[in-house]
């Protein structure tokens, strides 16, 4: 039965599941390769090079794989590459079709199917590169997009132009040009380094590449979008935090859609970072039948906090070709944050953004607190929905005339 929190077009039950039950940690297991040695299954690189990126290996492994998974998989790889490592691949419920894991990575036939509205490069990002590899969109910081590879493929990347290399995309791996522009340009204060994931890159070359960037004066603040501490929490290693830890004010923004991928492993992988003093936020995507329910994205941040780990953007999901299927509502949204503001811990509550098409930027989404505002007072509504009234200071203009059509809110 369709779970009146989703947003569901009835055809996908999305999870039964309780918070509770979605709140407790386990651990990933090793599945399917009971048989690999402890040293080989902790090594980041055996992960790399043992990953799941064919339909034959999928069809072994899974063999309730679906019609619309099977062509969506044989197609994937003229597209965005399929790549999923044995770690995160012991979290999909082969026996559930619907399973929010899977829908994030085993490709299904309904990429190729392109709205209209669709495009390749949704953020406008390529517009706003003034060297390839750097997307200078905002007046005091950049995205430097440092590598093409992840460790494992999310359908509904905002940059499948770009990683895994599928569509030949111009990536240029030298950063001589980036980290001119970035000296020259003396706006620049934050550089949010970013791919791909950076942390595929071995402890030497980041730390080459952050030294780099600390030595630039007028860089402040260096920050690292990353999903590797999700696919790949082996790479998390004591070593790459130390390094990292030399390069302070440095924070990390990791990608985390449902509570299931916040494993024990998960869990050790975020504390070494914490432990190293290390900032951390999480930018989920809101998908369909993923994580657009209360109860899912409930557990999701207070789990989050548990990994002390800051809720930071939820994103309405880009409308990047061939994501129809996985694109949940704004409506489901706002409904989302209407359940968390003043319902939970205000540092679980992350900001809701749309990504405006073609290059606006993120634009902050919320439920409507604020009801009006003259130069008197204002009138805002609380979670509960009691409408409270509060005195405006007498410092001039008022900023909102409210339409003499709207109705005034009765106060409480
Ligand atoms: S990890 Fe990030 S960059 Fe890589 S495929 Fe997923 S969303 Fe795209």
């Amino acid at each position: 039965m369709l779970n009146e929190e989703s947003s569901g077009d009835g055809k996908e039950p999305p999870s039964s599941s309780t918070l509770e039950s979605l709140k407790q940690f386990r651990s990933a297991g090793r599945g399917f390769w009971k048989h690999v040695s402890e040293s080989d299954w902790h090594d980041w690189r055996w992960q790399l090079k043992n990953r799941v990126v064919s339909l034959p290996q999928l069809e072994r492994l899974m063999p309730s794989l679906t019609p619309e998974e099977h062509a969506g998989t044989l197609l994937a790889n003229t597209k965005l590459a399929v790549a999923i490592t044995p770690y995160f691949f012991n979290l999909i419920d082969g026996a559930d079709e619907h399973c929010p894991i899977r829908r994030q990575v085993i490709p299904r036939i309904e990429e190729t199917h392109v709205a209209r509205w669709e495009m390749n490069d949704p953020c406008g990002e390529d517009a706003h590169s003034p060297v390839p590899g750097l997307v200078h969109r905002y007046p005091d910081r950049v995205l430097f997009l440092v590598t093409d590879r992840c460790a494992a493929y999310c359908r509904y990347c905002t940059r499948s132009r770009l990683v895994s290399n599928a569509s030949g995309y111009d990536f240029h791996p030298e950063f001589a040009k980036q980290i001119d522009y970035i000296r020259k340009t003396t706006s620049i204060r934050d550089v949010l380094l970013s791919g791909g994931d950076p942390l595929l890159f071995s402890d030497d070359k980041l730390d080459h590449l952050l030294t780099e960037l600390r030595s630039i004066p007028h860089v402040e603040f260096l920050r690292i979008g990353t999903r590797i501490p999700i696919f790949l929490p082996q790479r998390i290693t004591p070593a790459l935090c130390a390094m990292l830890k030399k390069h302070h004010p440095l924070f990390v923004s990791i990608h985390s859609n449902h509570p299931r991928e916040l494993t024990t492993e998960v869990r050790e992988g975020l504390a070494r970072l914490a432990d190293a003093g290390i900032p951390l936020g999480n930018q989920s995507v809101l998908l369909r039948h993923v994580n657009d329910s209360v109860t899912v994205m409930k557990a999701h941040v207070h789990k989050l906090l548990m990994c002390r780990v800051k809720p930071y953007y939820i994103y309405q999901c880009d409308l990047i070709s061939g994501s129809a299927h996985l694109r949940s509502s704004v409506r489901q949204g706002l409904k989302i944050m209407e359940s968390l503001r003043g319902h939970t811990t205000g540092y679980a509550v992350p900001q809701f953004v749309i990504d405006a098409p073609g290059g606006g930027g993120k634009v902050p989404v919320n439920p409507e607190y604020f009801l009006s505002h003259n130069a008197d007072r204002v009138v805002i509504r609380n979670f509960e929905g009691k409408v409270f009234e509060y005195p405006e200071a007498a410092d001039g203009t008022p900023l909102i005339q409210r339409p003499a059509e709207i109705e005034e809110p009765a106060l409480v």
